[in-house]
């Protein structure tokens, strides 16, 4: 133990970070080898060190030396002291409000509601899963109210995800990039549909691997502190930035799925990989609130960083022009005949359909609209819970000009509601255009980076990035990060450029 105050909260602080990380091995276990046996055990073992973490943050003795140190530091305070000091007060303030009860009472309903959400959309039966929907809202809802009583409830709940930005915000953001997208998406459909059918020849898996985690290490992932794993929901998680996993799915008759899934996965794993490790075992390597170890901050912010290596460098035509001679050795057979303008516009088709996760880079962002909007209307209870199917299926036909055939491909096929994720899914949207931004920012900066690209090397652009991003871990939030290497808070003009540029071109606008 340390001899002064602020040595005793970093001591407290690193425990408590060794925990949320054992945590992580536990979920990476349970979503890459664990059997579904396994299930119940794991749950409770999970539970067990979450209270752990909890009752360490709340011991009386951290909070006296946080206040010691506050006093000792004063003005002297380094940044990061100050940083370390405000996110361990605002967590224990944030704990503080849950009551023991309530905390049991939502991993409960996580638990419950999630098992009923997949039997629900195994069945395509939504009025089984409406009940703990119902509940999940209403422990959501008391959440809020208990942690943030001086917010309004939407913004109470975004805050757990993006510090700092308002549902205002968000319904500005969202106005701006409609107003673009909804008639690009209308042009696009009435223009000239680009053939994918050869995405769907036959590619052999473990070219597939070894030819995306090639192109993942040049992009900065560092295989030697990481591994590549197969997962049914592919995802990053990181143990300490020696050890950051990442993983994907294959599927033989499908090139795009893994590949790009690989790079997206790779570029937030890159982020927590090239975090400082002076912030190792920190209040900055962690997210107290969520009790979650992770060094990126905020939701949007790591959504940016793997949006960035996946879209703006991976489905770009520089990218293709200088590593697509190499794909087509790896497949000769499949793409013998393809020249880079089919293979690109093809990895870039725009298609509104009813899932989420298969979208576009276009249509994406109405989907995620479409559910800022009915989670909107069902916190403040203008839209009743057995009306939201109805309401879904409108929704999408005004958004995208389709009809879900059923509840599986519309109001059920996310798990994030069930769990307790309310709230959450417009960070993704923030991540596209901090993205953009970010890229944007860097290619100014250095005029050096664009012939890298254009070479097919990245020694450059991972260089901005690690100066200005990843090695700040959660030192600065969001709208910081931004503000100090763009000069601008967040700002969609840069993605809709972007978008404007690229489909604008490929589509022949
Ligand atoms: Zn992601």
């Amino acid at each position: 133990m340390g001899t002064n105050p602020y040595e005793r909260v970093t001591a407290a602080v690193a425990a408590i970070n060794d925990v949320l990380n054992a945590m992580n091995v536990l979920v990476w276990d349970a979503r890459v080898n664990m059997p579904a046996s396994g299930a119940r055990a794991r749950a409770e073992q999970s539970a067990t060190l979450t209270t752990l973490a909890q009752e360490r943050l709340l011991a009386p003795s951290l909070a006296d030396d946080v206040a010691a140190s506050r006093a000792e530091l004063g003005a002297d305070a380094t940044l990061v002291q100050a940083r370390t000091l405000d996110a361990v007060e605002e967590a224990i303030a944030y704990h503080r409000g849950l009551p023991p009860e309530l905390t049991a009472r939502l991993a409960r309903a996580k638990g419950t509601a999630q098992q009923a959400w997949v039997e629900a959309r195994r069945a395509d039966d939504f009025a089984g899963f409406a009940p703990h929907l119902q509940h999940m809202l209403e422990i959501k809802r008391e959440v809020a109210e208990r942690t943030a009583p001086e917010l309004p409830l939407y913004d109470a709940l975004l805050a757990e995800y993006e510090p700092g930005v308002r549902a205002s915000d968000l319904t500005t953001l969202f106005e701006t990039l409609k107003a673009t997208l909804v008639p690009l998406v209308a042009e696009i459909r009435e223009a000239r549909a680009p053939r994918t059918d050869l995405l769907r020849r036959h590619y052999d898996v473990d070219r597939q691997r070894a030819f995306a985690l090639e192109i993942a290490r040049r992009f900065g992932y560092d295989t030697e502190r990481g591994r590549l794993d197969v997962a049914p929901h592919p995802f990053e998680i990181s143990f300490a930035t020696g050890d950051v996993r990442i993983t994907t799915r294959y599927d033989e008759r499908w090139l795009a799925q893994s590949m790009f899934a690989t790079w997206h996965e790779a570029g937030h794993g890159i982020y927590e990989q090239y975090a400082d490790p002076a912030h190792a075992r920190g209040a900055l390597s962690s997210d107290l609130i969520g009790l979650y170890a992770v060094s990126g901050t905020s939701y949007g912010t790591h959504e940016s960083q793997s949006r960035l290596w996946e879209n703006l460098v991976g489905r770009s035509r520089t990218f293709w022009d200088a590593h697509y001679g190499a794909l087509v050795d790896v497949f000769p057979d499949a793409l013998a005949d393809i020249d880079v303008e089919t293979f690109h516009r093809a990895i870039n088709a725009v298609t509104p359909s009813c899932i989420r996760v298969e979208a576009d880079e276009l249509t994406y962002h109405l989907h995620i609209m479409l559910r800022f909007e009915l989670e909107h209307a069902l916190l403040d209870g203008s839209l009743k819970v057995r009306d939201l199917p109805g309401a879904w299926n409108e929704a999408m036909v005004s958004y995208l000009g389709v009809r879900p055939p059923d509840d599986r491909l519309g109001v059920l096929q996310d798990l994030h509601w069930s769990v307790g994720l309310v709230g959450a899914f417009p960070t993704y949207t923030i991540g596209t255009v901090m993205a953009s931004q970010f890229y944007a920012a860097a290619l100014r900066d250095d005029v050096a980076i664009l012939p890298e690209l254009t070479a097919g090397t990245y020694g450059r652009l991972h260089g901005w990035l690690h100066e200005h991003v990843y090695r700040h871990a959660r030192l600065y939030r969001a709208g910081e990060l931004l503000e100090r290497s763009t000069g601008r808070g967040l700002d969609p003009s840069d993605y809709l450029t972007y978008v404007k540029e690229k489909y604008g071109a490929l589509y022949g606008l």
